[in-house]
């Protein structure tokens, strides 16, 4: 029998920084994957060089999807959660000026023996940072070939003294995972030995386990965490991961500007939230959240609040901010924006316990989607994206507007169903045109998604998720390379980037 992934809420909603999860965050884990490598091999003094190959969709989107700063940021041992953004662009300019990386290995070592991964009981501090030449320009290789296991390859290679090397390669699987060929499948049988209590593979499963328990799929889904982690640190994961959406809304509703990349975007949520906020008066985002709750909405207001919040998300993803991947990076404003709809518009009483309840509810309906197709656009392109988060915004707010776990999967299925096909062609290889916008549509579409399935009887629909799941999958199978995260067809090549 297939054995069960345990998928926890923290795998699929992840603290990090843009603009692309696949090829921003994955290859900086990579990064940190590697020198845990030399790490738990006792090299991490033994290293000469350090050169990277990158294949595939990571080559070539890479330069627009930052995958060669991310990288360096990585080999550097800087953490994605904390790491200052305002320090990136400083920094990668000292590493091409002069053509020396610091690998600082204590976050690694951190991470390796909190995971109980390493027998060495150094402390992190004591460990000393190893300064190596390292020229971006020759030591980062584009490749326009693919490796066979997956589009997002990545091979690390350390020379090593007494002439030895140290190679591994790594495959970015989409929403920051990272994985080798190798473990992939070790991880399947880890994952199936965590034994949560409610095993959920599909949607009718997670329906059978709601329905067996009369809980709601919040509940279902909360019981499985507690397998992992305590009520508290549940809680206070859910809510870091609210503070940095909301931060990423406010700073990007504060926002003026053009992004940067070439193509000259200007920002947008900015002059939209100057004109529905008007004259309201806040010092910070809880009384932000106080100040548009006064004032005064109708249809048009709606949407463009929505829309604000989606595209503020994503031009802070877009300018290398701190977004939370949701289930990706280009995809991390459709979430948000729906929470803060219901925040905002729908129910002005929404506290904590509401956000927290929403993104576990949105987490397992990712979950779902990464267990029986893929939330990778290199795989599936935009529908695993965009779609994927919208169905699991649609899901997740239809719980909280009191609909039954049948209406949740439904309104996660209409979701996604609309989503079927869409391709993934970003012009000029950045996380701009069309993802900014189509955070706002996907946004939208889940918020209709949820009203349309609060309205109907599920036992009549025709569609149920796990089949608009499957429908997902083949359809990414069938979709040729160029309108999978390649740049190579569609807007990408349609639109002149002198045009932009
Ligand atoms: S087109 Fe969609 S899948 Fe492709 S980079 Fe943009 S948001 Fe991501």
């Amino acid at each position: 029998m297939k054995p069960i992934e345990s998928i926890s809420v923290f795998d699929m909603l992840k603290i990090g920084v843009g603009p692309s999860s696949s090829h921003t965050l994955g290859p900086w884990r990579a990064g940190l994957q590697f020198l845990k490598l030399l790490l738990n091999k006792n090299a991490e003094h033994k290293v000469r060089h350090i050169k990277v190959d990158l294949y595939g969709s990571l080559s070539l989107t890479g330069k627009g999807h930052a995958t060669d700063i991310a990288i360096m940021l990585g080999l550097s041992g800087a953490d994605p959660v904390t790491y200052p953004i305002d320090q990136i662009t400083p920094e990668i300019q000292r590493i091409k000026k002069e053509k020396t990386i610091k690998m600082d290995f204590a976050y690694a070592l951190t991470e390796l023996q909190g995971a109980g991964l390493t027998k060495r009981t150094i402390a992190a501090d004591q460990l000393e940072a190893a300064t190596l030449s390292f020229d971006p320009a020759l030591d980062i290789t584009f490749h326009r070939s693919f490796l066979d296991f997956h589009p997002n390859g990545m091979r690390f290679t350390a020379e090593l003294e007494a002439g030895k090397t140290l190679e591994q390669t790594y495959y970015s699987i989409g929403g920051g995972f990272v994985v080798t060929q190798e473990r992939k499948r070790g991880k399947r049988k880890i994952e199936a030995l965590s034994h949560f209590p409610y095993p959920i593979q599909k949607g009718t499963e997670l329906l059978d386990f709601c329905n067996q328990t009369g809980l709601k799929i919040s509940e279902v889904v909360r019981a499985n965490e507690r397998s992992l982690r305590s009520d508290n640190e549940i809680n206070d994961g859910l809510d870091q991961i609210w503070a940095t959406m909301l931060d990423s809304m406010y700073v990007g509703c504060h926002t003026e500007g053009i992004l940067p990349g070439g193509l000259n975007v200007a920002r947008r949520a900015f002059d939209t939230h100057k004109s529905l906020i008007g004259d309201a008066k806040y010092q910070d985002s809880i009384e932000w959240i106080k100040a548009i709750r006064g004032t005064e909405v109708k249809f048009r207001q709606i949407l463009k609040w929505v829309s604000c919040f989606a595209l503020a998300v994503n031009e802070v993803n877009a300018s290398l901010g701190r977004i939370v991947t949701a289930p990706t990076n280009g995809s991390a404003g459709v979430i948000p924006a729906v929470m803060m709809y219901y925040m905002v518009i729908e129910n002005h009483d929404a506290n904590l316990e509401d956000v927290r309840q929403y993104l576990i509810v949105a987490g397992e309906i990712g979950s779902l989607f990464k267990k029986g197709a893929t939330i990778s656009a290199a795989l599936g392109g935009c529908q695993a994206e965009i779609g994927v988060s919208s169905a699991m915004a649609a899901g997740a707010l239809t719980e909280l507007m009191g609909g039954t776990p049948a209406q949740v999967l439904m309104a996660a299925e209409i979701a996604m169903e609309h989503h079927l096909g869409l391709t993934c062609d970003p012009i000029g290889g950045l996380v701009q045109i069309p993802c900014i916008e189509r955070n706002a549509m996907g946004a939208i579409k889940a918020i209709n998604a949820c009203e349309m399935a609060l309205d109907a009887d599920p036992t009549k629909a025709k569609v149920p998720l796990d089949k608009v799941i499957a429908t997902m999958w083949e359809t990414a199978q069938d979709m040729t390379t160029k309108y999978k995260e390649t740049s190579t067809g569609g807007l990408a090549i349609q639109v002149n980037i002198s045009d932009c």
